[in-house]
């Protein structure tokens, strides 16, 4: 056992497989095994490994200028560039961007962010914010506490209090729906749960909504269409920011260049971006605003004082260069357009394992997708724990295929934007393989 405290596992595991090198959609264990890795590190390495580009990228800008700090609007060239290149691709208005390492970090700058420009236009009660069930947007101690999920927060005694996040229902008509119910049904059920909500609490006390356009980390929800109108209606009725979270759905992943696109959200007025926008070769992430927020914060910051907000590593130059090189070769090799084709091709794949006995529910869009597994198909009865979905995921290890279990029992697929046919072919092959020896594993 090495001295690490390895992140979100359980402290009684063991050491699980050591990777030690990467080339295109495979990485490789320290005994030579090939794996496709179908979850792209986590979610993340979008262009796969050994990219000889990014990697010169990241020597030459070491080489050039290893740090340098953006306290107090001391700059660089790459990370102005950087900042111009990502406001011109997203769909947020007039975009100002303030950099980070993580996707964590990047939710907690847009919590301090709505407070500072709620208290710069007079409106400081309204500060509370509309997370759902089941999310996951990060864990640091204010990310974890947006978080909809128990495993993130008990034991840790969040959400804070002091932080006001209100709950509303996760939008997954498999699992939400009641008897009977139908889908249009349930999104008129729930999105008036979230008006009454809105009601209860007072709506001038509410600064922002915050949703992953497609979920991640817990389980790939895709909410049922006309959700997103709905709530974009309610939002703007009573004057409460649409906030996106597309930590993993950014650049391509959905069959879009962002989620926001795939499903129909326009115009959020703030956007959380890491991951991909590096392709993971450097940690970075990106907190967005729409450029009128901003705007509204110039002459009050006089009074107010300073943005007192920063990390050592925002616009840390080398994570900037390495994110500028990949924007250019999404740009430059049609990366998306390439991802929405193979991205269709991978649905129509694992659409043909939702006759299987196992599988519940099979969902996703573009590059990411999910098959939930249940004790009972025909009444959709969950396992009990995680036993099963553990199973499955090491199953899927053993013939040689990286995925990731996430809420319980739900297989998640997610891998290199850069995939080919023949390689969602193998993963589909690899998979239905773990598959049945998960079948003789509960029979
Ligand atoms: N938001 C979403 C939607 C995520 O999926 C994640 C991580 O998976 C995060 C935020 C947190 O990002 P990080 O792990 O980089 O802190």
């Amino acid at each position: 056992m090495s001295s690490i405290i390895y992140p979100t596992t359980n402290f009684t595991a063991t050491e699980q497989l050591t990777i030690e090198r990467g080339e295109g959609v495979y990485v490789y264990d320290t005994n030579g095994k090939q794996y496709l890795e179908g979850l792209s590190g986590l979610w993340c390495t979008s262009l796969g490994y050994g990219n000889r580009e990014l990697i010169d990228t990241t020597a030459e800008q070491m080489g050039k200028l290893a740090f340098s700090h953006m306290f107090g609007g001391k700059t660089h060239k790459v990370g102005m560039e950087l900042a111009e290149k990502l406001t011109a691709m997203v769909p947020v208005d007039n975009a100002r961007v303030f950099f980070g390492s993580s996707g964590s970090d990047a939710n907690d700058t847009h919590i301090k962010m709505l407070r500072y420009y709620f208290n710069a236009i007079g409106k400081p009660q309204k500060r509370k914010i509309i997370s759902r069930e089941r999310s996951y947007h990060g864990v640091t101690v204010a990310a974890a506490s947006l978080t909809g999920l128990p495993v993130n927060q008990t034991n840790f005694d969040l959400p804070i209090d002091a932080l006001g996040i209100l709950r509303t229902d996760a939008p997954h008509y498999y699992r939400g729906a009641l008897a009977g119910e139908s889908e249009a049904d349930f999104v008129t059920r729930i999105t008036n749960n979230l008006e009454q909500l809105i009601l209860r609490e007072g709506p001038d006390t509410i600064a922002a909504f915050i949703a992953e356009p497609i979920t991640g980390a817990s389980g790939v929800i895709v909410p049922p269409a006309g959700y997103y109108q709905k709530v974009q209606a309610i939002l703007d009725k009573y004057d409460i920011l649409f906030w996106a979270d597309e930590v993993i759905t950014g650049f391509g992943r959905t069959g879009n260049d962002f989620g926001c696109t795939t499903m129909g959200i326009e115009r959020p007025a703030l956007m959380t971006l890491a991951k991909q926008l590096s392709s993971a070769y450097m940690p970075i992430s990106a907190s967005v605003i729409r450029g009128d927020l901003y705007d509204a914060m110039v002459e009050p910051s006089n009074k107010l004082g300073v943005f007192g907000h920063g990390y050592t590593y925002s616009g840390h130059p080398v994570a900037c260069a390495v994110a500028l090189k990949t924007l250019e070769i999404y740009q430059r090799d049609d990366i998306f357009g390439r991802a929405a084709r193979m991205g269709e091709y991978l649905q129509r794949r694992l659409a043909e394992f939702r006759d299987h006995p196992l599988v519940g529910e099979v969902r996703g869009s573009g590059l990411i997708g999910a098959l939930e597994l249940v004790a009972d198909k025909a009444s959709g009865r969950a396992f009990d724990g995680g036993a099963v979905g553990a199973f499955a995921q090491r199953a899927c290890e053993q013939h040689g295929l990286i995925t990731r279990a996430v809420a319980g029992s739900s297989i998640a697929f997610c891998p290199p934007l850069i995939i080919s046919e023949a390689q969602i072919d193998e993963l589909i092959e690899k998979f239905g393989k773990a598959l049945a020896d998960t079948q003789d594993f509960v029979t």
